[in-house]
C-alpha cells in the first residue's frame, strides 16, 4: 500500500516523504483510513510500529477543516503515560504539521506550570498531556474542554500501570462525550479493554500481527564496563556468539566511523549508517546487512529509524541513548517475527544519567551482567527508586521434613523479587 491510497492530505504526505518514510508501515494502513471516516478505534500497536503517525496524520487532517482556535479551548487531545513519551509525541506533530496552521502544545508535570498556562491561553489545537499535570491545569481554568472533538490515549496499559486510572476517570468524567476516539495500547488486557468498553464506542479493533509485537521476547541485559575497554568488550562478546548478525548504536556519526574502523581491523565485516551518509549509501549498506554480506551493521538513531530487518538475533547499545525512549525503538529491532532477540548495553560509569532514565522510563531495572575480565574499575551506581528487574523463577526443590516450628526469616522464596 502506499500513502496516497490512505486519502491523506498532500500536506501530510509531503511531511512523510521529507521525513524520509517510503510507505505506511501496517498499523498505519489500518488506521488512518477508519480515524479520518471518523471512527473511534481500538489498536494493539507498541512503539516502533509508526503508531504516532497513524494518529497524529489523520486528526491533523480532521482538524485543519473543522477546527477553531478560542482562548483556552482544545481541540484534541492527546493523553499520555510519561514525559518523556508526551516530548516525543509532540515531536512528531511538529514533524508532521510542518505544512500546516494547526497549533500544538506539550505539558507534563515536573516542570513549572505557568509558562504551561501561558502556552495555554491563546488556545491549542492539539494537546499532548500526562494526566496528572492536565487535572492541574483544569483545575486552575487554564485548559478548557468544551470544544474537544478527539482524545487519543496512547499507551493505555501503561497508564493503567503507572497508577493513572483514577486520573483519567476524573478527566473522562469532564470531556465532552460527543467526540471520536482513539485507543492504542501495546497489548489488549482485560484492564484495557474494560476502559476501552466504557470511552469508545463501536471501536474498530485493530491488531498487528504478531512479528511487531516485540519487547516482551527480548532478553535485555547490561555490561557494566570502563569507557575506554567497551571495544574490547565488544568484540569479546562477538566472539561468543560465533559470528552472529548485530546491530550496534553508536550516539555520533563519528563514534560510527571509529567503531567501524575498529571493529573492521579485527576481522569483522561492517556496514555504516548515519546521517552524512547519501540515502543510496544507506540503503545499499542495509541491503548488504540484510544479505548476510556484512555481520555488523553500526548505526546511529537518526539513521536507524523505521529499519525493518527481520530475524535480527542481536542489537548492542555501545552507546546508551540521550534520549530513554530510543532505547525502546532500538531494542525493537530484534525479536521480531516471532524469534526471540537478544539486547546488551555497555554501560560506563558517566552513562549513569542515561541509564536512570531508561530505567525509569521501562519502571524497571536492566539485568546487570559483569563479563569476566571487563568487570569496571569505576562502578556504575544503580538508579535509585526503580523497581528491580524480574528474575527468572528458580524450580522449588522438594521440600525437607521440617524439624522445628517455621522461622518467618527462612520463609523468602528467592526466586522472587521484592516488588
Ligand atoms: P512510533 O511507533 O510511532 O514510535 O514510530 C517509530 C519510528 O518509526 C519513528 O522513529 C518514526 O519516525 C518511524 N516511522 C513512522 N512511520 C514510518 C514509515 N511509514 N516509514 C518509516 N519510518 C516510519
Amino acid at each position: 500500500m502506499k500513502f496516497d491510497e490512505l486519502g491523506l492530505s498532500a500536506g501530510i504526505q509531503q511531511a512523510f516523504a521529507d521525513a524520509g518514510y517510503l510507505t505506511p508501515t501496517p498499523v498505519q494502513s489500518k488506521t488512518i483510513p477508519l480515524v479520518l471516516q471518523g471512527k473511534d478505534v481500538m489498536v494493539a500497536a507498541q512503539t516502533g510500529t509508526g503508531k504516532t503517525a497513524s494518529f497524529v496524520a489523520p486528526m491533523l487532517d480532521l482538524l485543519s477543516t473543522s477546527a477553531r482556535r478560542r482562548s483556552n479551548q482544545i481541540n484534541a487531545l492527546i493523553l499520555v503515560p510519561t514525559r518523556e513519551l508526551a516530548i516525543q509525541v509532540h515531536q512528531s506533530i511538529r514533524d508532521y504539521a510542518i505544512n500546516s496552521e494547526l497549533r500544538s502544545a506539550v505539558v507534563y508535570g515536573g516542570v513549572k506550570i505557568n509558562p504551561q498556562m501561558m502556552t495555554l491561553r491563546g488556545g491549542v489545537h492539539l494537546l499532548v498531556a500526562t494526566p496528572g499535570r492536565l487535572l492541574d491545569l483544569h483545575q486552575q481554568n487554564a485548559v478548557k474542554f468544551d470544544q474537544l472533538s478527539l482524545l487519543v490515549l496512547d499507551e493505555a496499559d501503561r497508564m493503567l500501570s503507572l497508577g493513572f486510572a483514577h486520573e483519567m476517570s476524573q478527566l473522562l468524567r469532564i470531556l465532552p462525550s460527543k467526540r471520536q476516539t482513539l485507543l492504542f495500547s501495546a497489548t489488549l488486557s482485560t484492564q484495557v479493554k474494560t476502559l476501552a468498553a466504557q470511552i469508545l464506542k463501536n471501536p474498530a479493533e485493530i491488531t498487528l500481527s504478531p512479528e511487531r509485537i516485540a519487547a516482551v521476547k527480548i532478553d535485555q541485559w547490561l555490561a557494566p564496563v570502563d569507557k575506554k575497554r567497551k571495544t574490547a568488550l565488544l568484540l569479546a562478546l562477538l566472539a561468543k556468539k560465533s559470528g552472529k548478525q548485530a546491530l550496534v548504536f553508536v550516539n555520533t556519526k563519528n563514534a560510527a566511523d571509529v567503531l567501524a574502523k575498529n571493529l573492521t581491523k579485527a576481522g569483522h565485516s561492517i556496514a555504516v549508517i548515519h546521517g552524512d551518509k547519501s540515502q543510496a549509501v544507506r540503503l545499499r549498506n542495509l541491503n548488504e546487512f540484510k544479505t548476510g554480506k556484512s555481520q555488523l551493521l553500526i548505526g546511529t538513531d537518526v539513521a536507524s529509524r523505521g529499519l525493518d530487518i527481520s530475524n535480527l538475533p542481536l542489537v548492542v547499545n555501545f552507546d546508551l541513548p540521550k534520549v530513554a525512549e530510543d532505547y525502546v525503538h532500538r531494542i525493537g529491532r530484534t525479536g521480531r517475527a516471532s524469534k526471540t532477540g537478544e539486547a546488551i548495553s555497555l554501560v560506563s560509569a558517566d552513562d549513569y544519567e542515561k541509564l536512570r532514565n531508561i530505567e525509569q522510563l521501562l519502571q524497571e531495572l536492566i539485568r546487570r551482567e559483569s563479563v569476566a575480565g571487563f568487570e569496571p574499575i569505576t562502578t556504575v551506581p544503580e538508579s535509585q527508586g526503580v523497581p528491580s528487574p524480574r528474575k527468572p523463577k528458580k524450580p522449588k526443590k522438594p521440600k525437607k521434613p521440617k524439624k522445628s516450628a517455621t522461622n518467618p526469616s527462612n520463609t523468602h522464596n528467592p526466586g522472587e523479587s521484592p516488588r
